[in-house]
């Protein structure tokens, strides 16, 4: 129990990190409510923790809701897709969002990967997010594209991976055990 405590304290702080990402970025940023682009496509890298948390959510909510996404982890399990359609999304809406794993709390922002280059989010290709200075044809951020759109300062990129979050410092501190990693649908 304390190990979630400290889970959600963490949280809280990173989220508030994160948050403060989103709104420097915003010049870049075309997120708004109801989208759910993020939702619909990936493999949601999250640890044993974070699914009891993603529980506990689920455990809060309608009958009603608990069933679509019992039914959405049946169809999803027989489908055995490796990217897929996250099973807690319904209409369009994350049913457990307060309760949302680390992962989804970056959907949107560019981050950088493991070789330290930019990883755009996907919708950037859709000319939302970091679309003023990315490149749909070499998929990679365009220095002549950011020019073009009058862009001065490109924003900051933090590799933001699961591997490097549950690693942070005051995850040490709060001594929290994230328990196995595996893809979502691992878990369900
Ligand atoms: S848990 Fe919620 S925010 Fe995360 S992918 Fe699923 S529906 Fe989206």
């Amino acid at each position: 129990m304390q190990n979630l405590k400290n889970y959600e304290i963490f949280l809280e702080n990173i989220t508030s990190d994160f948050n403060k990402l989103f709104y420097n970025q915003k010049e870049f940023i075309y997120c708004k409510e109801g989208c759910s682009y993020c939702c619909e496509r990936g493999d949601f890298p999250i640890s044993q923790i974070e699914y009891d948390y993603m529980s506990l959510g689920f455990e809060k909510l309608d009958e009603t809701s608990k069933n679509i996404i019992k039914q959405n982890i049946k169809n999803l399990k027989n489908s055995n897709k490796e990217s897929y359609v996250c099973p807690y999304l319904i209409n369009h809406r994350c049913s457990i969002y307060n309760n949302r794993p680390i992962v989804c709390r970056t959907f949107g922002l560019l981050t950088e990967d493991v070789k330290g280059n930019p990883s755009f989010p996907f919708c950037a290709s859709m000319g939302l997010n970091y679309s003023k200075f990315y490149d749909e044809k070499t998929k990679h951020l365009s220095i002549n594209l950011s020019e073009y759109n009058g862009i001065n300062n490109l924003p900051k990129i933090f590799c933001l991976s699961n591997k490097v979050v549950i690693n942070l410092p005051l995850a040490k501190k709060l001594n929290i055990d994230f328990g196995e990693q595996k893809r979502m649908i691992d878990f369900l």
